[in-house]
């Protein structure tokens, strides 16, 4: 006798392993490098079956254990066998609000991947492939497994911003019955994943999707409100009849180098370009007309090795940057961008000029940038992050030319919630301080993602959402027993 679930795998292990990682279609380097149109195409049914069927089947998953929100990859797959591409879509959404997105930007070397045995002696299986191409089936088939709701409970959450975080959030609480309210400041909802992440990576309409599935769900959606300037969150709670309250405004205050220069015409932080490009759709003039720095015919460099840093450089490539390059002070390997980004990057004909940080911007006459003079570096000790850090070599200054310089150096925390919000603890670096249930100091108010633990990633945004709907739900329970108590105290 055996705990083994039935299978849908008809291959014994031994040719399972054999079978070779199908590799997902993707658009010529040298022709996407001239368009926003998204890189990778996706699985179509055969590769995804293909791919499925190199899964071993582990009894103790890692690629389970690895995922942030614990997604049940192995019955996934195994649905995927048996043809049934709506039940895996639903089965991921069981742990997974937003596949679409997940499936095409989390790094899941880091991740899912990283647990999976394959990837030990070969490569992994292409677990973020699969993923996307279940959601994508179920969009564009243009069915959905909505998970059931609960009955009403009459109570109220305000959501503050509307990136991963709080999507996966109200997800969750609108189907534990709650009323949900989404506050955004900006015009248009999605976070990072509509004014960061660019077309080629994330369309839009998958972003959009996923909020009409909420929205469907009952979830409501208010743009152009600042919460702090707009309405307090005091207000929400005193005046506006909310029960509880979840704060994930992200980490979107860009970092400069602070270097002499840095206010000449063509230096951008990535935060203001990206949004240029991306949300105000600067990349389709002249049928959007937001104004940019043109990088058409200009030597561009961006400064950074992150995921920002990658999207900023391939945004300007396919604007017609004469030359594309990044500079980063550590070496590949420490970069943070995702793998796959950098290779795309390099094959697109980005140049990365490694061990290298600015000193300063010139710029002539009239106040545009010029050159970028730099100073190499060189490996020092490991710091905070646990990374060697980078250490400038006495007089190794060179000069480059460069028109447009984009500073991709991090981001931290807006600071305006923090300012308007009487006993909202705050941590030395100003982001919001939560406790293991994401609780703050304030009654009634959570937070999550980015806001509490500075950048990071979309699925850890999710799952913080994810953790914030459990403890917002617990409190209100509580909040009910409450009530009740103090009935009953009237009653006697
Ligand atoms: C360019 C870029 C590329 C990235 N690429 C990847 C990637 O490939 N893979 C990956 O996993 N992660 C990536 N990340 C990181 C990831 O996007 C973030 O970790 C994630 O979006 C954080 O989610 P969040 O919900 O905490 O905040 P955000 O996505 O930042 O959303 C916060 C929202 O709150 C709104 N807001 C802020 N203040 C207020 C206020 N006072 N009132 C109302 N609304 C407010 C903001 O406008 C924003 O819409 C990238 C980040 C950037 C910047």
């Amino acid at each position: 006798m055996t705990d083994k679930p039935v299978s849908n795998n008809p291959l014994p292990n031994k040719e399972r392993i054999k079978l070779p990682r199908q590799r997902v279609p993707e658009q010529l380097a040298e022709i996407r490098a001239c368009n926003f149109q998204e890189v990778n195409l996706g699985f179509p049914p055969e590769m995804a079956r293909q791919e499925s069927l190199r899964c071993i089947e582990c009894p103790h998953p890692g690629c389970i254990e690895k995922c942030p929100v614990s997604v049940n990859v192995r019955a996934v797959i195994d649905l995927i066998l048996a043809g049934d591409y709506l039940g895996a879509a639903s089965k991921v959404r069981e742990d997974n609000a937003l596949p679409a997105i997940t499936g095409r930007v989390c790094p899941v070397e880091d991740q899912c991947e990283s647990g999976c045995v394959l990837g030990k002696k070969g490569e992994p299986v292409g677990i973020a492939y699969l993923e996307r191409f279940v959601a994508d089936w179920e969009r564009e088939t243009g069915q959905f497994g909505s998970p059931v709701s609960a009955p009403a409970t009459g109570k109220k959450v305000g959501l503050i911003g509307s990136g991963p975080a709080s999507l996966a959030c109200a997800g969750d609480l609108i189907q534990m019955g709650h009323q949900v309210h989404v506050f955004e400041a900006l015009h248009e909802l999605g976070g990072v994943l509509v004014y960061g992440i660019p077309e080629f990576r994330l369309p839009k309409d998958i972003v959009h999707h996923e909020i009409n599935v909420l929205r469907r769900r009952g979830v409501v959606f208010e743009t152009n409100v600042v919460v702090g300037k707009t309405v307090t969150i005091d207000e929400l709670m005193h005046e506006e009849g909310f029960d509880a309250v979840f704060i994930a405004t992200g980490a979107g205050l860009p970092r400069f180098l602070n270097v002499p220069g840095e206010h000449l015409n063509g230096v951008y932080s990535a935060n203001e370009f990206l949004t240029r490009v991306n949300l105000m759709r600067a990349y389709r003039f002249p049928e959007f007309d937001e104004p940019l720095y043109p990088c058409k015919d200009r030597d561009v460099i961006v400064v950074g090795g992150g995921n920002t840093a990658m999207d900023a450089v391939r945004s300007a490539l396919r604007l017609g940057a004469k030359s594309a390059s990044i500079y980063y002070r550590r070496t590949e390997k420490e970069m943070p961008a995702r793998v796959e980004e950098v290779h795309h990057a390099k094959d697109e004909g980005v140049h990365f000029e490694m061990l290298v940080n600015p000193t300063r911007f010139l710029g002539d006459e009239k106040g545009n940038l010029t050159h970028v003079e730099c100073i190499r570096q060189e490996l020092g000790e490991p710091d905070d992050s646990g990374r060697r850090s980078p250490v400038a070599i006495k007089g190794s200054e060179f000069t480059v030319p460069c028109q447009v310089a984009i500073i991709a150096a991090g981001t931290s925390a807006n600071p305006l919630i923090q300012s308007t919000t009487p006993g909202l603890a705050v941590t030395k670096r100003g982001y919001i301080s939560a406790d293991d249930s994401l609780a703050t100091s304030k009654p009634g108010v959570f937070a999550g993602g980015d806001i509490v633990t500075g950048g990071a990633t979309v699925i850890l945004a999710m799952g913080a959402g994810r953790k914030a709907a459990k403890s917002i739900n617990e409190y209100l329970k509580g909040l009910n027993g409450a009530a009740v108590e103090t009935e009953k105290a009237a009653v006697n």
